[in-house]
């Protein structure tokens, strides 16, 4: 077996054999990123807890307990919590601090033996779709060193795609786990809101955060998010996604939104959508074109809602309670020097933008429409999964772009376009690799709350095309 090339599955069979132990995938996993940190600064820091988990994984192992991670090295984005480890969500405000308590996707993933290698690197705050926007400096592309990983997830899928670890975890709000797996040629869930708990996940937009796996192979996507699932007495707002909704597999039908070319999506990417959607037509399932006016307004819905989640969020972080303190003349001069050294410009930005959309006299022109506009969003989508099983797009309007490629704000908002429907809404939705030469371009199944299961059937036909 190649460490870098195995998958879950191969590497299960080996420590299950007895030909290699949990210890010996870790000491494996250190060694590639090692050897590759330089270059794409995926890895913001190796967890000190590491060696403890393999112990834990070779323990089980031989006491015949394991389950299917045992053993199997998970890198973990640093916006997720871990008892006694840093965590920073790659701003300088968090510097120096250490959780206090893991999340409940941590404790669920540490019980079942899994053993977590390191804390990949973001954008600040998951405010991003570059790992441009990080205290650690960006995240390169493994396909493409000149280019980015993209974002906000992108140290989780770099790591995942140069072999590093085979499955990382990584959050998603608009696009985040979705984005970095398409330009990362990897696989990325964002599954339905409140499946995973965010217990642990430090805030972003709490209506649209979700965690979930980038992985290899959907099959992996599949183990990672059946073990992280499930309801927390912690977070009140998950729920038993699999109690929901019927999801027939196998023969699906497949919606594709019939203003697709009103999108801007690149010649190439909507070459490679149209023969992926040829082949799997050939594989039993049906194509029909689906009316989904208004999938063109998410931008302007997710860049009201998204920032004043996300400004409220970031109220906490006054130099008291966490991280960098930075002293002042008085109270307000501390709490206006953290803020002001502690936050990057992105963040700055999106506190300013939420702040005035949520401000009287504003807040119906702005945030109470947006959310009407959700709503409506979320009944577009509704009706159409009425007659269709899943709704296909591309994940990305292109491939990775270049580092610095994106000075304008607004340019980089615009590469969520096609992702941001699938968290306004709720719904969940998968980014596979789709067979095209040269760097990679990922395909976009959406399905109806808890219908993941169709989207991994889907996911894994995809994936037959390539091998
Ligand atoms: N790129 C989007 C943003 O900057 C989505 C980020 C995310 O999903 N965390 O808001």
């Amino acid at each position: 077996m190649k460490y870098e090339e195995a998958d879950v599955q191969q590497m299960r069979r080996a420590l299950e054999d007895g030909d290699v132990t949990a210890k010996d995938l870790l000491r494996q996993a250190r060694d590639v990123i090692e050897r590759t940190n330089g270059t794409l600064n995926a890895c913001v820091a190796l967890y000190e807890s590491a060696d403890r988990d393999a112990d834990r994984a070779d323990d089980l192992l031989k006491s015949g307990n394991g389950s299917p991670l045992t053993g199997i090295p998970i890198a973990v984005k640093d916006n997720i919590c871990i008892e006694g480890q840093p965590v920073t969500a790659a701003s300088k405000i968090l510097e120096g601090f250490r959780s206090p308590y893991s999340a409940t996707v941590i404790e669920k993933l540490q019980q079942q033996g899994a053993v977590l290698v390191c804390r990949a690197n973001m954008d600040e705050f998951a405010m991003g779709s570059s790992t441009e926007h990080s205290v650690y400096g960006t995240t390169y592309n493994p396909h493409d060193t000149e280019r980015v990983a993209g974002g906000s997830s992108g140290g989780s899928a770099a790591l995942v795609a140069s072999g590093a670890v085979p499955l990382a975890l990584g959050s998603d709000t608009g696009g985040s786990i979705r984005q970095p797996a398409s330009f990362c040629g990897v696989v990325g869930l964002k599954p339905t809101y409140g499946s995973l708990s965010r217990h642990g996940l430090i805030a972003l937009g709490s209506s649209l955060d979700v965690i979930g796996p980038i992985a290899r192979t959907a099959a992996d996507a599949e183990l990672l998010f059946a073990a992280a699932r499930g309801e927390d007495t912690c977070y009140d707002s998950t729920v038993d996604s699999f109690a929901r909704g019927s999801c027939k597999e196998g023969g699906v039908v497949i919606g594709v939104p019939d203003n697709l070319d009103e999108i801007g999506i690149a010649k190439e990417t909507m070459a490679a959508f149209e023969e992926t959607l040829d082949r799997m037509k050939q594989r039993g399932h049906t194509v029909a074109k689906v009316s989904l006016a208004g999938i063109e307004k998410a931008g302007s819905i997710y860049y009201i809602i998204q920032p004043a989640e996300a400004s409220s969020n970031l109220a906490r972080f006054d130099g008291i309670r966490y991280g960098l303190s930075v002293p002042g003349d008085d109270l307000w001069e501390g709490y206006r020097k953290t803020r002001s050294e502690g936050f990057g410009d992105e963040v700055s930005r999106r506190i300013v933008i939420g702040t005035y959309v949520l401000s009287a006299g504003y807040r119906d022109a702005y945030y109470n429409r947006a959310v009407a506009a959700r709503n409506q969003l979320r009944n577009i989508f509704a009706d159409a999964l009425t007659s269709v099983d899943v709704i296909a797009m591309p994940t990305t309007p292109d491939v990775a772009f270049k580092e610095g490629a994106m000075q304008n704000p607004v340019t980089m908002y615009a590469e969520d376009r096609l992702t941001l429907q699938a968290n306004l809404t709720g719904m969940p939705a998968i980014s596979v690799p789709m067979h095209c030469s040269g760097l990679p371009r990922g395909i976009q199944y959406l399905a109806n709350y808890g219908c993941e299961s169709v989207l991994f059937a889907c996911a894994k036909d995809t994936e037959s095309q390539i091998s």
